[in-house]
């Protein structure tokens, strides 16, 4: 498996994704997507740090004020379910970054793929909670289908890049789409498009499969 050099990230996480993660407030699918990308990413490590030494500062100011047991309890177990802090660049080899090399136990080669149409095919991650993350395989020059969002939507491209109404998006960038975002991600000729993508919501397709199906594939 090759790697080649990772290229300039331009597109970042949002500082309300890396405070969520640093407050360890994000569901697990999200979780998966941020540390991915703060993995590869000097830029969202350092806000992330940044976050992290803002909230040390207001737990220390807690634990002076002599909070009542409940509040003392609760920032506690805050504490406690905060998620490992991404380590500096690991570069594990081949496709996958560390982290979710050691999400899926392997890297691209022993991810199960299921097709969804369109020459599309995606591998669903297991994780807790409502949210979901799965990889997306789109041949070069194919289309996702026409979509909007019930939540938030986490793009991260790990090989190939796709292009939108938005923008551009090449391996290591990340596209944020909320609810009001309705757009046609286009895989660019060449190589697959391979990203990791996580939902707080089922994608709501306009023209792809039929909803049950939706229900079936956890789309
Ligand atoms: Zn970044
Ligand atoms: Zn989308």
């Amino acid at each position: 498996m090759k790697m080649t050099a990772m290229p300039k990230i331009t597109h970042h996480l949002t500082d309300p994704l890396l405070m969520a993660y640093a407050a360890g407030t994000l569901p697990e699918a999200f979780n998966i997507v941020v540390a991915t990308h703060v993995s590869l990413c000097d830029e969202c490590r350092a806000r992330l740090h940044s976050f992290d030494a803002v909230g040390g500062a207001l737990i220390d100011t807690a634990e002076a004020m002599d909070l009542s047991v409940g509040s003392l309890e609760a920032t506690l177990r805050a504490i406690a379910g905060k998620p490992p802090e991404p380590r500096a660049v690991r570069r594990a080899t081949g496709l996958f970054p560390a982290p979710l090399q050691e999400y899926v136990g392997g890297d691209i080669d022993s991810v199960v793929w299921r097709r969804v149409g369109g020459g599309v095919s995606q591998a669903v991650l297991a994780t807790r909670g409502e949210a979901t993350v799965r990889l997306l395989r789109i041949p070069g020059g194919v289309a996702v289908p026409d979509h909007g969002h019930r939540g938030t939507e986490l793009t991260m491209v790990l090989q190939g890049a796709f292009r939108d109404e938005t923008d551009r998006f090449a391996a290591g960038d990340v596209e944020v789409a909320d609810e009001a975002m309705v757009h046609q991600p286009v895989a660019e000729e060449g190589e697959d498009c391979i990203c990791l993508a996580a939902t707080d919501a089922p994608l709501r397709f306009n023209a792809f499969l039929p909803r049950v199906a939706q229900t079936i594939m956890r789309i």
